[in-house]
């Protein structure tokens, strides 16, 4: 993923640290590193997505590569679940779980006023 894409400053969400650039590329804030952020882009690999950061880039990106699923990678110990983390999610780093997290928070309210105005059409006809 290029380092090279414009970049937009990162604005402190009151319930989130990821910010939107694009549809789906998001920055998120390093939780270890102060001042640190990473671009993930949800749409790389087929949505399961790719951060700019060394977990994913070293060791998630080579498995992906290699048409690895999350739950392969776990069962042949390619990598290590880590505690909490969903067996789907075994080749996301925590800042594309942000990110996740971060569009689906932009995404429901519209699914959910797209619905109510299907609803309401709905209704008129
Ligand atoms: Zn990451």
């Amino acid at each position: 993923m290029s380092e090279a894409l414009p970049a937009t400053e990162v604005v402190i969400k009151p319930r989130t640290c990821a910010e939107a650039e694009g549809t789906l590329r998001y920055w998120v804030r390093s939780n270890t590193v102060l001042n640190r952020r990473y671009l993930v882009d949800l749409a790389m690999f087929n949505g399961n997505g790719l951060c700019a950061c060394k977990h994913s880039q070293i060791r998630c990106q080579k498995l992906l590569k290699r048409g690895i699923s999350p739950q392969e990678a776990v069962e042949k110990g390619l990598i290590n679940l880590k505690e909490g983390h969903k067996v789907y999610d075994a080749l996301r780093c925590d800042h594309i779980l942000e990110a996740r997290s971060a569009f689906l928070d932009e995404l429901l309210p519209r699914m959910v006023a797209l619905e109510k105005q299907r609803q309401g059409n709905t209704h008129v006809a």
